[in-house]
């Protein structure tokens, strides 16, 4: 019978293949100077370099790792989600895999948990080697969530975690599509708290999360959150009725009491665009509610493995 894990590390890796092996050994040092059992959970979300190839030589030789190996890349957010499904430690942490999370501030968080909290978040006091665009879109974009949203999400904290137990299993029956983990994390509740740190530069590689990712993060978090920009519409449409009202009383005004007319198609044709421009912003808002409203009808699953390793040791599971 083996000893019951008391610690789950989940790590989602994206084509790593430069940094896995030192992630891999310093996230084993400090989890072996904790004297517990535990289980690092690498989730290989579709990578095309040897970071499978790279695992599978660590797992071979260390029973505490396990990977699950997807069939594709389901993106960084299903791949935590991922992990936290498969893990069966009581405190379970989340964790980048390129090292700008340092893995010793586990023993800090752990040190939390075991005073009674049920999450502990890392935020970032700062960040270090990010480009200035990276710096400036992400202080915006939390900002921006946390006015737009009633759930009270901390700022500059990405997913660098540790949950409970109860608040895993929590996640895992939460089957949303377009997850936003750090929201839902939120949205659960329990006894929360913060530890800070400073971020580091990636060991190595590039940055995984392109524009086009941030960006569909950060409307994921928007629309999962928050039904304000559904709101748009009235308030836009209020606003120009009441400034073509008054455009319109001047206007007669002129006609009536004075010589001049308003003159010129230029300023019909500004007008009649600007506010179909506008029409298509709200078109297309509202189109990703509905998208989203499709996916989950869907019903497919989150996400699929095509294999797991290291779990051969593991009677359990
Ligand atoms: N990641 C992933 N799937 C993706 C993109 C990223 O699993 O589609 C992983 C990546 O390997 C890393 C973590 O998510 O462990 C964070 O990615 P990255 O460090 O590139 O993001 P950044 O820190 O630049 O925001
Ligand atoms: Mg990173």
């Amino acid at each position: 019978m083996e000893a019951r894990i008391v610690y789950s590390v989940v790590v989602p890796v994206y084509n790593e293949e430069e940094v896995i092996q030192k992630s891999y050994r310093r996230l084993t040092d400090v989890m072996e100077m904790l004297g517990e059992c535990y289980e690092l959970i690498f989730v290989n979300d579709g990578s095309q370099d040897k970071t499978l190839q790279l695992l599978q030589e660590v797992a071979s030789l260390d029973a505490n790792v396990r990977i699950l190996d997807f069939s594709r890349n389901f993106g960084h957010q299903i791949a935590i989600t991922a992990g936290m499904d498969a893990s069966l430690g009581e405190a379970v942490v989340v964790i980048d895999a390129d090292l700008q999370d340092p893995p010793e501030l586990i023993p800090v968080m752990i040190e939390k948990w075991k005073q009674g909290y049920e999450v502990v978040y890392a935020k970032r006091r700062k960040r270090k080697g990010e480009s200035w665009f990276k710096r400036v879109t992400a202080l915006a974009f939390y900002r921006i969530l946390r006015a737009m949203t009633n759930v009270d999400i901390p700022v500059d904290t990405g997913d660098f975690r540790l949950i409970d137990r109860v608040v895993c299993q929590t996640m895992s029956s939460i089957k949303e599509k377009n997850r936003f983990v750090r929201g839902l994390v939120s949205w659960v509740g329990f006894k929360q708290i913060a530890v800070e740190y400073d971020r580091d530069e990636r060991a190595a590689g590039e940055t995984k999360y392109p524009l086009r990712k941030m960006l569909k993060l950060s409307v994921d978090a928007m629309t999962s959150f928050s039904e304000k920009p559904l709101k748009l519409a009235s308030y836009a449409g209020f606003a120009v009725s009441a400034i073509s009202f008054i455009g319109f009383i001047v206007t007669i005004c002129m006609k009536l009491f004075t010589d001049s007319t308003v003159a010129g198609w230029a300023s019909l044709l500004c007008t009649v665009l600007f506010m179909n421009g506008i029409l298509l912003i709200i078109l297309g808002i509202i189109g990703e509610y509905i998208g989203r409203i499709y996916d989950e009808s869907k019903d497919r699953p989150l996400y699929i493995v095509s294999k797991r390793i290291g779990y051969e040791h593991n009677s359990s599971v």
